[in-house]
């Protein structure tokens, strides 16, 4: 078994579907495989953080308000309906709760954007290092030790800088797997903040400029700069890590003979 077909079948192996002869070949295609076993171990890292209880959220506010005042309005008429009418009115109260329920889980789950996928992977991969206490691959301040750390381990050269002197200093970088693919992280921090800068080539097809968005208690920003894709996230306020993106977003300047 190659690489290409073990990652065709990564998820089928992940998930125990793969046929006795399948599942023995990609088992040994991981042993002998450093690149391979890496990206199972990252999908295998990311579904136990998606299944622990830091990403689990309650059902939004607007939802519980929306049953409760349906529940409301049926109990109020059910007392001027008068003594005939109510076991039918609170059948269809529970019914019309069931509903608005079935309605907003699955607006809720059914067949996310790929963005709304991708946005989850990143808070995990942010999760995920602060919690596994594997933030950084390589430690180091110096972006002269991290950049070249990336050489050899990824199909790109990421760009690395250190910005202490704007307040966000350069913690390391590691190896992630966002949306099927290889990433570049570059770990920062503000003050008490962790930030994760996570960065891949962009394609021509992607959309210039800048989304924003704040997800379980994280900020995020996505965009893309002259050629790489960026998402940047943290728990850092938006203002700050707009800031941090501004220097995201400037041209690398080439870089001192250390
Ligand atoms: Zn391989």
């Amino acid at each position: 078994m190659n690489c290409h077909e073990t990652h065709a079948l990564l998820h089928a192996y992940l998930d125990g579907e793969l046929d006795m002869v399948s599942d023995v070949a990609l088992a040994h295609h991981l042993d002998q495989c450093p690149a391979c076993a890496q990206a199972y171990q990252s999908q295998q890292a990311l579904r136990a953080a998606l299944r622990t209880s830091a990403l689990a959220f309650p059902p939004p506010a607007h939802l519980q308000r929306r049953i409760r005042s349906a529940v409301r309005r049926a109990s109020r008429t059910d007392t001027h309906a008068g003594v005939w009418a109510w076991p039918w009115l609170r059948v269809g109260a529970a019914l019309a709760a069931g509903v608005l329920l079935m309605w907003s889980v699955e607006s809720l789950w059914s067949g996310p954007a790929p963005e709304d996928l991708l946005t989850r992977e990143v808070i995990a991969g942010h999760t995920r290092a602060l919690m596994a206490t594997h933030l950084t691959d390589v430690t180091s301040s110096d972006q002269h030790t991290v950049k070249p750390w990336f050489e050899g381990k990824l199909p790109f050269a990421p760009p690395v800088q250190d910005w202490a002197a704007q307040g966000f200093p350069l913690v390391g970088g590691r190896l992630d797997y966002l949306g099927d693919r290889p990433v570049a992280a570059l770990v920062y921090q503000r003050q008490q903040h962790i930030i994760n800068l996570f960065l891949w080539p962009a394609t021509p097809d992607e959309a210039p400029g800048e989304t924003r968005r704040t997800r379980h208690g994280y900020n995020l920003i996505h965009g893309t700069t002259a050629d790489m894709t960026y998402w940047v996230v943290s728990n850092l306020n938006m203002r700050e890590l707009h800031e941090f993106v501004s220097l995201v977003q400037q041209p690398v300047l080439p870089s001192r003979t250390p």
